[in-house]
């Protein structure tokens, strides 16, 4: 049940300084960034960040894809969005520690060209190890208020990784593809910016399909993109799902869906 939530009243009373405390902004960089989470008068400032949250992982489960994409996207900031309690406190305890030890690790070892961990072709120093201070995570029902958390054009890219399939007709409702909640996915996404689908469900895949590419924002981006596009290896390897049908060799069925530019009004 989701009866316990709390949803920021609106995306700029949103606190993300305690999800991405490496990327407060500074008391210099307050002054010279414009941030979209200004507010209005009758509710505390939330602290000013150096960055916004550009990519979301919609029901990211125990979060592999968040771990993967931390070193991958260093400069990114990265959300799991789940509603199970203990998943979501599970993926939180583990971006601490994961945090921690990168710390230490710092800390106790210099990093030097020596590093085998990171080998590169010519030699120069490797680059440096995650920090994974650019991933979090919080506990959301998605269908509900995704547009409190996110102003109009923030994200760049969503995944929607094996989502429930709800296979009985009367259950297609409870879907996180749907004609409603797609607007939504454009509303927040700006324009260029890719909606990834992954399932092992090919009755799924299809319904995404027909939903997101018959949707006026969306396109379906062309098969040699997809498949020379690294998030979509990532989501295939590194989704928990991803690799428990990889185990049991069932297929998975791959959709990207582009945010098309808004007509002009007439
Ligand atoms: N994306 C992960 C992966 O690929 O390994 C997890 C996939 S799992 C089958 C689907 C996840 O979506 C579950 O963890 C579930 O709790 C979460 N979920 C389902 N409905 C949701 C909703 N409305 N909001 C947020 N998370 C949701």
């Amino acid at each position: 049940s989701d009866h316990d939530l709390t949803y920021p009243e609106s995306p700029s009373a949103m606190d993300w300084s305690q999800h991405y405390p490496a990327f407060i902004a500074t008391e210099e960089q307050e002054s010279t960034t414009p941030n979209p989470a200004d507010t209005t008068d009758s509710h505390p400032k939330p602290k000013k960040m150096t960055q916004q949250v550009t990519i979301a992982d919609i029901g990211c489960g125990f979060g592999g894809l968040l771990f993967a994409l931390a070193p991958r996207f260093p400069q990114s900031l990265i959300l799991g969005m789940e509603i199970r309690t203990s998943v979501t406190e599970f993926v939180q305890d583990k971006i601490t520690a994961l945090r921690k030890q990168a710390q230490t690790t710092s800390n106790t070892s210099p990093h030097t060209s020596t590093t085998t961990d990171h080998p590169t072709m010519n030699g120069s120093s490797a680059p440096p190890p995650p920090s994974y201070q650019n991933i979090s995570c919080l506990r959301a029902n998605t269908m509900k208020f995704l547009p409190n958390f996110f102003p109009r054009s923030q994200l760049h890219t969503i995944f929607l990784c094996f989502p429930d399939p709800h296979f009985k007709t009367r259950k297609h409702k409870a879907r996180i593809v749907s004609p409603t909640l797609n607007s939504e996915y454009a509303y927040v996404l700006r324009p260029g910016g890719k909606i990834y689908t992954i399932t092992d469900v090919e009755d799924l895949h299809c319904w995404m399909v027909e939903h997101l590419a018959g949707h006026a924002s969306f396109e379906r981006v062309a098969e040699e993109e997809v498949e020379g596009d690294v998030c979509v290896e990532v989501m295939r390897r590194e989704t928990e799902e991803g690799k428990k049908v990889e185990r049991n060799g069932g297929r998975k069925f791959v959709a990207v869906f582009r945010r098309l530019e808004d007509p002009p009004w007439p």
